[in-house]
């Protein structure tokens, strides 16, 4: 529950020791389930996501499927364990069911789903730890699972959040950031071909500090991307050895 708000920066450092620009320390795997064709991890900062990727398969139910293309199904879920404070109650959450939507959609442009007419490519996001930042964390998650699936994109999907706390603007919030901030506005996009694929905003921004927390967050977005590719490449090179 949230309590008194604690100072969140001081002598421009903040509660983590990280400058406003700093992303948290990042940690990507791919190919972490034998069962699924797809899987990644995503570690940022302490939140920890794993997203695997079953399909294109069969539509079950039958009449859910369409004959130009492949549907994308998606399930974001939390981890009861997942939480700092109390234990999160296992059963599916209004939150739960708003931010599986909010990740398809931000995959979804990326995806070339005419390629597999008549499938489904179900996507499931698990918050191992959360620690603000699941969302966008799914999302990079969710994408490099895709590509471990061999699933065909125009590009690959990163994300990251930016906020507003005692009134900076920073990159890619904590949990204690994004609870006791002034603004939380998380991003996602396809940065090689210059696509916003996902912007939410809760709370208040002036228009220069949106414009500005916008470049930072594509700042961020472009290094979570560089490290999603490298991420592929080492698990293509170790295969091929
Ligand atoms: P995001 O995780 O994308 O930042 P929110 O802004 O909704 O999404 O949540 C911020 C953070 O608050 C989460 O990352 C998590 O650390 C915490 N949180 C969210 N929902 C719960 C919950 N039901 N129980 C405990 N902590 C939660």
């Amino acid at each position: 529950m949230k309590g008194s708000k604690p100072q969140l920066i001081a002598e421009g450092k903040r509660i983590d020791g990280r400058g406003p620009a700093d992303l948290r320390q990042i940690r990507m795997e791919v190919g972490v389930l034998k069962n699924a064709d797809g899987s990644a991890i995503v570690e940022i900062g302490n939140t920890k996501v794993l997203a695997a990727v079953y399909g294109p398969r069969e539509v079950v139910p039958r009449h859910e499927e369409q004959v130009d293309r492949a549907i994308i199904r998606c399930r974001y879920r939390m981890l009861s364990f997942s939480t700092m404070g109390e234990r999160k109650s296992p059963a599916p959450s209004r939150r739960e069911i708003e931010l599986s939507k909010v990740i398809r959609e931000a995959l979804e442009p990326a995806i070339i789903s005419s390629q597999f007419p008549r499938t489904a490519i179900d996507i499931f996001v698990e918050v191992l730890n959360a620690d603000g930042g699941t969302r966008t964390a799914g999302i990079t998650a969710a994408s490099l699972a895709l590509a471990d699936a061999g699933i065909p994109m125009i590009d690959l999907v990163a994300a990251v959040a930016v906020g507003k706390v005692d009134g900076v603007i920073v990159l890619d919030l904590n949990e204690i950031e994004d609870m006791y901030g002034e603004a939380d506005m998380p991003v996602a996009a396809m940065p090689s071909m210059g696509k916003i694929t996902m912007i939410q905003l809760n709370g208040v921004l002036t228009p220069e500090e949106f414009r500005y927390a916008l470049r930072l967050a594509l700042d961020g977005i472009n290094k979570i991307y560089s490290l999603q590719k490298e991420t592929l490449k080492k698990k293509f090179v170790e295969v091929e050895e």
